[in-house]
């Protein structure tokens, strides 16, 4: 244990602030570290793990395709990555799909769909990506450039010009962008995860819709954390009454493994032809299996099970002792402790074996959507024990 924390020090570039816990396997929602010790684990490889970890159905579609071919170029077809697609157009009522291998490419892609679709019906001048201050849409120069967050930005200039950061929430900053700049698309999360788990407003993001219809602007939902049931419903834009022209999705959609998606509607569904775009691994038919019957999985009852057990988790923070504020949709949770930090509460959680992770000053808890009720309630029985313990 020691040595790999050691090795994992010495060896491994030092991005990550990780905790002194080495997780050798789990089950579910209880993962085990190298000693033995039990934890809850409320969130899911961020947010990933949507089943859990080495659910049972899951791990059986994953390794049937592993045993019976787990790569080929997409010189090819292969079933898994066409099922797939057709079952997330169906699901969406969307047009096409663009396999990658994370969130950051699946928004790589959506911005090569709305620049390339201004170009053809605009002009090249018409490049600006319209996003929010306070969002986060990868690591990569370009979506770094999308992300609305200075800190990130700092010693990595010049990034990918062409990107504009308004307020979440004032319209009249969105119109003026509009006004101003030559815009070929806008792009937002419904709900900003890494931004501290907060909500849009839901009139905002109708009307921010709107103006981007009526300016023949295309509309992009960045759903890599939201996606895939989290909200409560199978993407968060479907609790706004609205259909963008690009979802992008990614972390709970492979249930575990590495896949992003591009998923195109009917505005934007041919602008990408041949050449226009690849990547060696998407759609790769190991990672699509999985994700086929992560997809499968969550429909009408799975989703109403998510949204009572999100109404349950609600209802247990909001006013409790040193809990400030709860905000989020389904099981996207952030807790904002009104004495303690963020960082101190999961530390403590750690030690009496609940895993959850922190959003700039939250305790942000993204659980498996099939967490059973007994471990749900437990894990919460703890949390709420540390932040009133800190309070
Ligand atoms: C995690 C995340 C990303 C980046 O996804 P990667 O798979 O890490 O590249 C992009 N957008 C949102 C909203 C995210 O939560």
């Amino acid at each position: 244990m020691s040595e790999i924390i050691a090795n994992d020090k010495e060896y491994v570039a030092g991005t990550y602030a990780r905790f002194p816990v080495e997780i050798v396997k789990g089950k579910g929602s209880e993962v085990f570290d190298a000693d033995g010790k039990r934890y809850i684990d409320m969130g899911s490889g961020i947010g990933v793990t949507a089943f859990g970890i080495s659910d049972d159905i899951w791990a059986r579609a994953v390794t049937e395709q592993l045993s019976a071919v787990q790569h080929m170029s997409n010189l090819y077809y292969t079933s898994p990555c066409a099922q797939l697609a057709k079952l997330l157009c169906e699901k969406t009522g969307l047009k096409k799909v663009f396999f990658s291998n994370s969130g950051a490419e699946a928004n790589e892609c959506a911005i090569k769909v709305a620049r390339k679709y201004a170009a053809e019906h605009k002009s090249c001048q018409h490049y600006v990506i319209v996003t929010l201050k306070n969002s986060f849409h990868g690591r990569t120069l370009t979506t770094l450039a999308a992300t609305g967050q200075e800190h990130y930005h700092e010693l990595f200039q010049p990034l990918t010009p062409g990107f504009v950061h308004v307020e979440s929430g004032n319209i009249s900053e969105l119109e003026e962008a509009v006004k101003n700049y030559k815009v070929a698309g806008m792009l937002i999360e419904c709900v900003q995860g890494e931004g501290g788990v907060l909500p849009l407003d839901g009139e905002y993001i109708k009307a921010a819709y709107n103006i981007c219809k009526k300016e023949d602007i295309v509309f992009m939902v960045d759903e890599v954390q939201t996606g895939n049931g989290r909200s409560g419903m199978l993407y968060a834009y479907m609790n706004y009454g609205i259909t963008p022209d690009v979802v992008t999705t990614a972390k709970g959609l492979g249930g575990g493994l590495p896949i992003g998606a591009c998923i195109m509607g009917e505005k934007v569904q041919n602008v990408l032809g041949f050449g226009d775009h690849g990547s060696t691994y998407g759609g790769n038919p190991v990672c699509c299996a999985g994700a086929v019957s992560v997809i499968n999985r969550i429909d009408d009852d799975f989703l109403a099970q998510v949204r009572r057990k999100s109404q349950y988790v609600f209802s247990t923070f909001k006013g409790t002792t040193g809990v400030e504020s709860v905000s989020g949709i389904g099981l996207m949770v952030g807790i904002l402790p009104s004495k303690a930090s963020a960082s101190e509460v999961v530390k403590k959680c750690i030690e009496r074996g609940v895993l959850c992770l922190t959003a700039k000053n939250k305790v942000r808890l993204l659980p498996a959507l099939n967490i059973s009720d007994e471990l749900l309630c437990e894990a919460v029985g703890i949390i709420k024990g540390v932040i009133s313990e800190l309070s």
